[in-house]
């Protein structure tokens, strides 16, 4: 699953490690894709891939250097990275409950002892239950948590913003790029609700951060659905190129989902049609049928 070879000569040019047997422990943990900063003005972004697809995000206020962990179930990583940038961290941020999210959280807090934030009772060492338009901060950034029942219950997306500058939307395993989660604990109107109300009404220019690396799996879905929209062609053949350099394709804008991802373009007439369907609900369950039962 994680090859050595493809490994090595990115690793190693990166400087992180220096000897083969770290090489192969790195290797195990989060190997997907290259680590990648991310600098708005104000706010850092420090991607760290994590497991076989997972990211985990250190958010950093540069004006106190205070720190933020989203979905840290590689402790080891996030310690690492707080050490690497000199930062404080000051809370872990937890999407949901399901294990490649909050399975770091218990070791994670053990290691750097801090408040763990969610909107789920199920959260591993969960400290601090959130619920929507809860409003904390990370340092000078503000942060707002927006509730998105639908792939778990107690799903929580985190908007961080820098006043006057362009947010970023943490979405965990409900908004990915050009794609959503599964519905495990909800229903087709309810991320009908996240996706359209909720993630769909941020600024278009809001970056987002999303729980897993399916970029080119989802666009040859998407693809499959709008053979004829240049906005899914062009955003597969860039994924399909970064990805052949295992660089992650994160962070994509609000405004680019509604051009290529079909889950938040249920309300097209041209999609619904080619769906049978004549509402936004029903072509959000239908398309998700269909994705659940796709192979790239
Ligand atoms: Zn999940």
């Amino acid at each position: 699953m994680f090859s050595l070879l493809k490994i090595l000569p990115n690793r190693v040019s990166q400087g992180l490690v220096a000897t083969y047997f770290k090489v192969s422990l790195i290797g195990a943990r989060g190997a997907h894709s290259s680590d990648l900063n991310i600098n708005m003005s104000g706010m850092k972004v420090k991607v760290l891939p994590a497991l076989g697809d997972n990211y985990m995000y250190l958010v950093v206020d540069e004006s106190t250097r205070e720190a933020a962990v989203v979905d840290p179930v590689e402790p080891d990583t996030v310690v690492k990275a707080v050490n690497d940038e000199g930062v404080k961290l000051t809370k872990v941020l937890t999407t949901h409950h399901h294990w490649d999210h909050a399975g770091g959280n218990k070791k994670m807090v053990e290691a750097i002892p801090v408040p763990v934030l969610g909107g789920d009772d199920r959260i591993e060492a969960l400290t601090e239950k959130v619920s929507d338009g809860y409003k904390t901060n990370i340092g000078k950034l503000d942060v707002e948590c927006l509730s998105t029942p639908c792939h778990t219950g107690g799903h929580i997306c985190y908007v961080v913003s820098n006043p006057g500058q362009p947010p970023a939307v943490f979405t965990g395993d409900t908004l990915f790029v050009a794609g959503c989660g599964r519905f495990f604990e909800g229903t087709a109107d309810q991320m009908c609700k996240a996706l359209l109300e909720k993630l769909g009404t941020l600024p278009d220019n809001t970056q987002v951060f999303c729980g897993h690396e399916y970029t080119t799996s989802n666009l040859k879905f998407a693809k499959t659905l709008e053979p004829d929209n240049s906005d899914v062609l062009d955003k597969l053949d860039w994924a399909e190129s970064v990805r052949k350099e295992q660089k992650p394709t994160v962070p994509s804008t609000i405004g680019e989902e509604k051009k290529y991802n079909p889950f938040m373009r249920v309300q097209n007439q041209t999609l619904q049609k080619k769906c049978g369907c004549t509402d936004a609900v029903s072509t959000m369950q239908y398309v998700r049928r269909l994705k659940d039962n796709f192979k790239a």
